[in-house]
């Protein structure tokens, strides 16, 4: 009885509840500005949409610069740019703070050296937060050191390498960290990492500059800086880079 009781309640309840929902006013909850921007999907050749900056076409070096400011010694062939390994990184010429990338990478297919010596290369945003690139295909290493690793900080949810040769993306959201004006951190970077479509780091906060030895920290710097991709010896390609400012 008491059961029949509660049930009959709660249905009267969520009747009259509708009811008078449907007597408010629908329009006091309906936002109209501001009004997102129209961007084009998919507007450029290479599929980046309409606001992107397109940071790297297969074309040519001229958003980047080399070692030292130097003209860039790496090679491009068939769209993709190499590693020449011992030529030294390379920088964009813009900086970035917040942003959406997109960029695809390719370990040497012949396949030698293993761990850490085995298709290295990065992706240094802003010059400091590196998200690695590696072969990680059957190819043991320290977890914070992986493929979609945050070098030395941040383990990925999972493993979506492809094989050595194979052309695969990583598709990034940073969040730039911010400094007050006496340089003290006021908030981490933030990213998340899509790795060949599928989701590796989970708007992590990272701890601070990419360090080879030591505790991570972080050191004051301008709220854009340059990208920079690691030279780390090994024939690793790029190709169709792209970024959205945020
Ligand atoms: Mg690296």
């Amino acid at each position: 009885m008491k059961k029949f009781y509660f049930i009959t309640t709660a249905l009267l309840f969520s009747v009259f509840g509708s009811a008078q929902e449907r007597k408010g006013d629908p329009t006091l909850t309906e936002m109209w500005t501001p009004v997102p921007a129209i961007i084009q999907p998919g507007k450029t050749s290479q599929g980046a949409p309409a606001d992107a900056i397109v940071l790297f076409s297969g074309k040519d070096f001229s958003a980047w610069n080399g070692k030292d400011g130097k003209p860039v010694a790496w090679t491009i062939e068939d769209g993709a740019m190499t590693v020449k390994g011992g030529s030294g990184e390379i920088t964009s010429k813009q900086a970035f703070g917040d942003c959406q990338l997109h960029i695809e990478w390719r370990t040497p297919s012949l396949v030698k050296g293993e761990g850490q010596g085995r298709g290295n290369s990065g992706i240094f945003l802003m010059g400091q937060y590196e998200l690695q690139v590696l072969d990680g295909f059957n190819n043991k290493t320290y977890s914070n050191g992986q493929a979609g690793s945050i070098y030395k900080q941040l383990i990925p949810l999972v493993n979506a390498s492809k094989g050595p040769g194979e052309w695969q993306t990583y598709d990034v959201i940073f969040t730039a960290p911010r400094f007050s004006a006496d340089g003290k951190l006021q908030s981490q970077a933030r990213i998340t990492v899509l790795h060949n479509g599928v989701l590796i780091q989970n708007n992590q906060a990272i701890w601070g500059g990419t360090e080879y030895i030591g505790i991570p920290e972080y050191k004051p710097h301008a709220v854009k800086e340059p990208i920079t991709l690691q030279d780390h010896g090994d024939a690793v390609s790029f190709r169709n880079i792209w970024i959205r400012e945020l």
